[in-house]
């Protein structure tokens, strides 16, 4: 049974922490930033990515904040990164398969896209002490919930941070919690009653908004 003392600013046994929000902001760098502490501090980790999650590489959690770094678009080495297990979406379960018996802290990348018994695995594991740490996009383009398990672990979480993005759309700035969807030529793509078919891959470029700058061509009034 590891040791509580409440907990630590660094390692928060039992604990859950999520950072969610819409694009670019900032949630993987959050997760690095993290795990740079439990790093210093020697804290037995593990990180764990989703399968279907391939953008950049697909064994690592990648942050693309680089505002520092002098170096051009195509070269990938200007990604903060750090190396990842990767598991299948479908089945969370498998983590639990892959979890060494001294770690300590789990940190897990884009929940939104896993399977809901991700919940009980999460659940599990702070029962047995570990400290848990994820990320994921809270809502789809349409504004409304993506996933019902990442939605099901912000409300369980002990350390839940919602954070924001910088309004995309010309001469705003304000904070952005929303992600637009823009068809090829700039204009808002159409809300999808269907909630399968919204992540489906097309030509689409996609940027974060505020709530006044939030466009869904035929959005049912709420
Ligand atoms: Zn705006």
């Amino acid at each position: 049974m590891p040791d509580s003392k409440i907990f630590t600013d660094i390692c928060k046994p039992y604990c859950l922490e999520i950072y969610y929000g819409p694009m670019w902001s900032r949630k993987t760098l959050n997760l690095l930033i993290d795990i740079d502490r439990l790093k210093q501090k020697k804290i037995p980790y593990q990180v764990f990515k989703p399968r279907i999650d391939t953008r950049y590489f697909s064994d690592y959690i990648v942050s693309r904040f680089d505002s520092f770094v002098d170096k051009p678009m195509e070269d990938t080495s200007r990604f903060l990164k750090e190396p990842a297990e990767v598991f299948d979406e479908n089945n969370p379960k498998e983590i639990l398969d892959l979890i060494r018996s001294d770690t300590r802290a789990i940190i897990i990348s884009e929940i939104q896209l896993v399977h809901p018994d991700i919940v009980r695995v999460v659940t599990s594991l702070q029962r047995e002490g570990v400290y848990i740490i994820c990320d994921g996009l809270n809502l789809d383009y349409t504004g409304e919930y993506f996933s019902l398990g990442l939605t099901n672990l912000i409300s369980r979480a002990t350390h839940p941070h919602s954070l924001y993005a910088i309004c995309n759309f010309p001469g705003c700035g304000e904070a952005a919690y929303f992600s637009q969807k823009l068809n090829t030529d700039g204009t808002p793509a159409a809300y999808e009653p269907e909630r399968a078919k919204r992540l489906e891959i097309g030509d689409y470029c996609y940027e974060p908004r505020c709530i006044i700058h939030h466009e869904v061509p035929g959005r049912p009034e709420l």
